[in-house]
C-alpha cells in the first residue's frame, strides 16, 4: 500500500481530455487491484484556463503544481487560440509550469514494441525491442544563453546565440542520468561536441568526476554528438541513457522517437529537483499535441498518456514493478492487434476508439494479475 501520493491532472485542450479520461481508467485500477491509491485532483491548463480565468494557467493551479508528488498533463492548443497575444497563449501555461518548477531533466523514451516494429524507417531486426532514453539539458545552454540577438556590425547583421553550461547545471543533469540508469540497464553515454565547443569540455569533465566520485558502478562512455546521431541510427540498442545538452538532446530525441513510429505512442517526463520528501519535482506528458484535426471524434490514441502515467509510477512513485506491469499491458494489446487509427498500417482494417483501447488496456492488466 502506497501513501501519500499525489498527483495532479491537466488535461488540457483538444484530445487533451479524452486521452486523460483512459488514464482515468487505469489509475482507478491501480487503487483496489494494486493497492495503490493517489490524491487525485484535476485542473484546468492551456486554452481551457484562458476560456474559464482569461490566463493559461491560474495562479492557483501553478501553487497546486508546485505542491504534488507529479503532475500529468494531456496537450495544450488548438486554432481557436492562435489569434491571442502570446503572452496568454495555451502555450505558456506550460511553459511557465517547465519554468517555475525548474524542470531541467527531460526524459524522452524510445521505446518500439516488437508489434510495431514495422512502423519504423529502419529495418525490423534494427528497431524491435529497442528500449532507449534521452535526458536532455532543459533549462539551460544556447537556447537561453547571453547575449543572445541580431546585432548590426559593419554594413551587416549578425544572428548571436550563446552556448553556457555551469558546472552545477551539468552535475545536476548527469546525476538525473546516472540515477535513471540505475533503475534500468545501468549504462550511460554522454553527447557532446569537446572537439570543437570549451561548454563540451566542460560537460565531459563534469560528467566524468560525477561518475567517478559517485556512481563508479555505472557504466559511462563519452560520444561526440554527431557520432551519436550516426550510431542511434545504426545501431540504437547499444545505448540506455543517453545524456546530452538542450540543443543536443532536442534534435537527437526527436530523431530517436521516430525510429519506433507513432506520435500517439510517446510519453515523456520532465524532472526537477528532490522535494522535502525525496521525491523529485516532476512534469509527465506525452510528447503530441493537442490534435485539433481529430479532437472529439474518438480517433486518438491514449497510450502516450497512458506510457507517461508509467513513467509517474516508476519515477515518482517508485513503483518499477507496477510501471513494468501497465508497458506489458500495452504490448500485450498491440500483440493482440489491438490498434488505433494512427497505428494502422497500408493493409487497412477497423481502428478502434480511444475508449475501446483504454477498455483493452485495463483488461490486459487484469489478466496480469
Ligand atoms: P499534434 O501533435 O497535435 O498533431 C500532429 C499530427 O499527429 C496530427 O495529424 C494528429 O492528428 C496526430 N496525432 C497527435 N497525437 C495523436 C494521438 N494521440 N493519436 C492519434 N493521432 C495523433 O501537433 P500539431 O498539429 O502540430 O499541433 C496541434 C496543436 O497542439 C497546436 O496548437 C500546437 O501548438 C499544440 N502542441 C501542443 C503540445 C503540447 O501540449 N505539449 C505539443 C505540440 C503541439
Amino acid at each position: 500500500m502506497m501513501t501519500n501520493a499525489s498527483l495532479l491532472i491537466l488535461p488540457g485542450d483538444g484530445i487533451g481530455p479524452e486521452v486523460m479520461t483512459e488514464v482515468r481508467k487505469v489509475i482507478d485500477w491501480y487503487g483496489p487491484k494494486r493497492g495503490l491509491t493517489f490524491d487525485v485532483s484535476e485542473d484546468l491548463v492551456g486554452g481551457a484556463a484562458y476560456d474559464t480565468h482569461g490566463t493559461p494557467l491560474h495562479d492557483d493551479t501553478m501553487a497546486k503544481a508546485q505542491e504534488v508528488d507529479a503532475v500529468l498533463l494531456g496537450a495544450v492548443g488548438g486554432p481557436k487560440y492562435d489569434v491571442l497575444d502570446f503572452s496568454v497563449k495555451p502555450e505558456r501555461g506550460l511553459l511557465r509550469l517547465r519554468k517555475e518548477m525548474d524542470l531541467f531533466a527531460n526524459l524522452r523514451p524510445a521505446q518500439c514494441f516488437d508489434a510495431l516494429a514495422d512502423f519504423s524507417s529502419l529495418k525490423k531486426d534494427v528497431v524491435a525491442g529497442l528500449d532507449i532514453m534521452i535526458v536532455r539539458e532543459l533549462t539551460s545552454g544556447i537556447y537561453f544563453g547571453e547575449p543572445r540577438g541580431i546585432i548590426e556590425e559593419g554594413n551587416e547583421r549578425v544572428g548571436i546565440n550563446t552556448q553556457r553550461y555551469t558546472e552545477s547545471e551539468i552535475d545536476r543533469v548527469a546525476r538525473s542520468a546516472f540515477d535513471l540508469a540505475r533503475k534500468r540497464g545501468n549504462k550511460v553515454c554522454s553527447m557532446e561536441k569537446a572537439n570543437v565547443m570549451e561548454s563540451g569540455i566542460l560537460w565531459r569533465e563534469v560528467v566524468q568526476r560525477v561518475h567517478d566520485e559517485d556512481y563508479p558502478d555505472v557504466e559511462l562512455s563519452h560520444m561526440y554528438a554527431d557520432a551519436g546521431a550516426m550510431q542511434l541510427c545504426r545501431w540504437p540498442k547499444q545505448f540506455d541513457v543517453i545524456v546530452t545538452d538542450n540543443l543536443f538532446g532536442d534534435l537527437l530525441s526527436d530523431a530517436a522517437a521516430m525510429l519506433t513510429g507513432s506520435l500517439g505512442m510517446l510519453p515523456s517526463a520532465s524532472l526537477g529537483a528532490p522535494m522535502s520528501n525525496g521525491r523529485p519535482k516532476a512534469l509527465y506528458e506525452p510528447v503530441h499535441g493537442s490534435a485539433p484535426d481529430i479532437a472529439g471524434q474518438g480517433k486518438a490514441n491514449p497510450i502516450a498518456c497512458i506510457l507517461s502515467f508509467a513513467m509517474a509510477l516508476r519515477y515518482s512513485f517508485d513503483q518499477g514493478e507496477e510501471a513494468t506491469r501497465l508497458e506489458a499491458a500495452v504490448e500485450t494489446v498491440l500483440a493482440d492487434g489491438a490498434r488505433t487509427a494512427d497505428l494502422m498500417g497500408p493493409d487497412g482494417g477497423t481502428p478502434m476508439s480511444t475508449a475501446k483501447m483504454g477498455d483493452a488496456i485495463v483488461a490486459a492488466l487484469d489478466a496480469s494479475l
